[in-house]
């Protein structure tokens, strides 16, 4: 009760720091992105100790995909806030003329981010940027099960900024609920589909607007015009980077009958090639988060599935980067997000065949197509339905600023990243203004014989 009495206060106090409009404007904004860029550049040996203590996350890969994503995203902000925030002029409508009309973002006010624990300093402090962005004040709640970095965010945030204005809460799945019984002005949440339900009620019941990045299981299609080499190398880049424990990470590969064998070859050279024949001994290598995810990974990974890998260390929680053949669809691997490094290859023969298998499940974060084909890209782009897409690539596109992030059907729910993250926390307010005249009588009453005049209007316009 005392806990929910606290959050309840800091609630409060950020939405009266909100009201004083502080966090509006733009000078504020930008040196506040700057403030936390600097933190962050500070910061960069703490950030790389707290993920290696957590689950020994490779510092390159911690640079890449915790620090480097977030510091050109700030970049990016920094360069292009002042476009974004300015109101927009649209087309007047000639029913008003003379009018001037215009689109106002407008900050929502107090915002809730919840993280994952995968990526779990950029998972929360990437949709801060774009509460900074709109002008936003922000709570954290960043995931308990990467205590080391959830102790660091907090840590440089409260270093950084007052906590009337951005700062985090810890705590597991209660403190979650807790929170989402506030009055926030929106909610960012970043996790699993079933949390994602939970939380969307939570935001349902308070009618509160709710950006949901969710998971899935993300396909990666493979044809017989795909230079196979290559395809492996991008494959096994976006499987086994941080230990499979990526929400778009290849969940599994639909390969061509035909190229089957020679793919998982390739793919089996290439593990060895970027680990070792001993990937327990890679320093590039991370370990799976916690003994439950590394006892379910484990009931998934059946050894007569096992192609090449599958060797387990409970100890360190270390799971080799493993591929799997033989795997149907009835198989428990295919019944949930895997989330580990655990690689199942499956065939099909024709490519209509492959889309009908996509489209038999729920849409997924991402899907992925290796072919040298222009129509069969086409073809699997328009004819299938996902969050994001890579053509001859995975992962990748969401390094692109300029491409919106985000989920389609239970993968998720709106965008950010970019412009979209401003987005994500602005309502666009429409604005119409009009001077006193003229003030043309039709639509007032008496209605008297006007109705005809409107008829040939709305003929006419
Ligand atoms: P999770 O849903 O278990 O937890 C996410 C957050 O929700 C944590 O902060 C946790 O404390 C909180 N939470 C857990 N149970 C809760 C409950 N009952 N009520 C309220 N809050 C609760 O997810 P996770 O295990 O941290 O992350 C893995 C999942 O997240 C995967 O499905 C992955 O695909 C997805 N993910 C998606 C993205 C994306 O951008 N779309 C990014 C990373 C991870």
């Amino acid at each position: 009760m005392n806990a929910l009495l606290n959050l309840q206060t800091l609630v409060q106090l950020q939405k009266e720091h909100f009201n004083s409009g502080k966090t509006r404007s733009l000078p504020f904004r930008l040196q506040m992105l700057r403030r936390l860029q600097s933190a962050i550049e500070k910061e960069e040996s703490a950030i790389m100790a707290a993920l290696a203590a957590d689950f020994g996350k490779p510092a390159f890969e911690t640079y890449a995909t915790e620090i480097a994503i977030l510091l050109s995203e700030i970049k990016f902000m920094l360069r292009h806030l002042g476009k974004w925030a300015k109101p927009k002029r649209v087309k007047s409508s000639f029913l008003n003329f003379p009018s001037k009309d215009l689109i106002y973002p407008e900050p929502y006010g107090v915002a809730l981010v919840i993280g994952a624990w995968n990526y779990p300093f950029q998972l929360t402090l990437s949709p801060m940027l774009g509460a900074i962005a709109a002008g936003c004040c922000a709570i954290l709640k960043p995931s308990e099960l990467t205590p080391a970095t959830s102790q660091l965010t907090a840590r440089l945030l409260q270093e950084t900024f007052p906590p009337e204005y951005l700062t985090v809460v810890q705590g597991g799945p209660e403190t979650s609920q807790a929170l989402l019984e506030l009055p926030f002005d929106k909610i960012f949440f970043t996790g699993s589909v079933p949390v994602g339900r939970i939380v969307a009620q939570a935001a349902a019941k308070q009618l509160i607007p709710v950006t949901l990045e969710l998971g899935g299981k993300s396909p990666c299609l493979v044809d017989d015009t795909a230079d196979l080499e290559v395809a492996a190398r991008r494959i096994v880049w976006g499987k086994f980077l941080n230990a499979g424990q990526t929400c778009v990470a290849p969940d599994y590969v639909l390969v061509q009958e035909n190229v089957a064998t020679p793919l998982l070859a390739h793919l089996d050279r290439t593990i060895r090639q970027f680990y070792g024949s001993n990937p327990a001994l890679s320093p590039d290598f991370a370990r799976i988060i916690n003994d439950r995810h590394f006892h379910r990974l484990q009931t998934l990974l059946k050894p007569a599935h096992i192609y090449s890998g599958g060797q387990t260390d409970a100890a360190q929680r270390y799971i080799a980067p493993t591929l799997l053949s033989k795997v149907t669809w009835d198989d428990p691997i295919m019944q949930e997000e895997i989330f580990g490094p655990l690689l199942p290859v499956l065939t099909f023969k024709t490519l209509p065949e492959a889309i009908q298998t996509v489209n038999a499940h729920p849409k997924p974060l991402a899907l992925y197509f290796f072919s040298k084909s222009r129509t069969a890209q086409e073809m699997v782009l328009t004819q299938t339905s996902s969050g994001g897409a890579c053509i001859n690539d995975t992962i990748s596109h969401l390094t692109n600023p300029y491409l919106p992030f985000g989920g389609v059907g239970t993968s998720g729910q709106a965008n950010y990243h970019g412009k979209a993250s401003f987005e994500a926390f602005s309502h666009q307010k429409s604005v119409l203004t009009k001077g006193f005249n003229p003030d043309v009588p039709l639509r007032y009453p008496p209605y008297g014989k006007k109705m005809n005049w409107m008829k040939k209007f709305f003929k006419w316009l």
